[in-house]
């Protein structure tokens, strides 16, 4: 589903080598952290595969097409792979809730009765099928977290990329989120989630991905966030999911 070959990023402006050779597979319906410490390069592999950077050298293949040097014009076409969600939620602040899902759509100029369909399909799935006519100021951190998730899943990509989605919500609200994230995988689609929640991180037992210096230093098939995790259920905070 997405496959990087000896992938570089050097940033122009200042010479920071911020990937240096990273080489990585996901498998559809993998759902992947990605983790490490402030400025091990999280971002900006994020940033590559959404194609908001690109690559100083190597590969980036995104579910069969090389992307490398994709022109610019092909660029919303990925996009409609990709759901893509960020840490600041960037909602259209003088849109509604119903709106600013409904506006992904109209990019791709969906049938208004099949938008119609899909924007309260996602709402019911994030919840917030009933705040449809609020505004984001009108709402919770978490809440306008959920609008940008059902943003990002309401042209059905077949990848979601997070960066730092629970990086400005408390725990609680944190694990809402990370629900809404496992029932979209359980569906099929591909997560790969940036993150520094070393709880969330442990709690899951996904396969994680870490990066310092650019580089990837761990990669396991059921990880946690560091190499010493909890031993004892008593020392584990408490798992919400079954
Ligand atoms: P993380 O997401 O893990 O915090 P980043 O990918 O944002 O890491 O940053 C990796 C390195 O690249 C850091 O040294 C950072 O300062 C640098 N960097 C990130 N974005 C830019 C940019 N737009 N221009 C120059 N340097 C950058």
């Amino acid at each position: 589903m997405i496959h990087l070959k000896d992938v570089t990023k050097i940033y122009k402006s200042n010479g920071v080598v911020a990937l240096d050779k990273v080489s990585l597979d996901i498998e559809r319906g993998e759902f992947v952290f990605i983790v490490g410490t402030s400025g091990s390069g999280k971002s900006t592999l994020m940033k590559l595969l959404m194609h908001e950077e690109i690559a100083t050298s190597g590969n980036i293949i995104v579910d069969g097409k090389d992307v490398t040097n994709l022109p610019q014009k092909e660029v919303p076409y990925l996009r409609r792979t990709l759901g893509v969600i960020f840490q600041d939620y960037r909602l259209l602040e003088d849109k509604t809730v119903y709106e600013n899902v409904a506006f992904a759509m109209q990019v791709i100029e969906a049938p208004r009765k099949i938008m119609q369909r899909s924007v309260n399909t996602v709402l019911d799935i994030v919840g917030l099928r009933e705040k449809f006519s609020s505004f984001p100021a009108q709402l919770s951190g978490g809440e306008q977290q959920r609008v940008a998730i059902a943003r990002a899943i309401v042209n059905d990509p077949r990848i979601v990329i997070a960066d730092e989605p629970t990086g400005n919500l408390d725990p609680e609200t944190s694990w809402d989120i990370m629900d809404i994230f496992q029932r979209i995988n359980a569906a099929g689609t591909t997560i790969v989630m940036a993150t520094h929640d070393k709880t969330i991180v442990d709690q899951m037992q996904r396969r994680v991905i870490a990066i310092e210096s650019g580089r990837i230093t761990r990669d396991e098939a059921r990880g946690v966030y560091s190499e010493n995790p909890p031993t004892s259920i008593y020392d584990a905070p408490y798992y919400p999911f079954q």
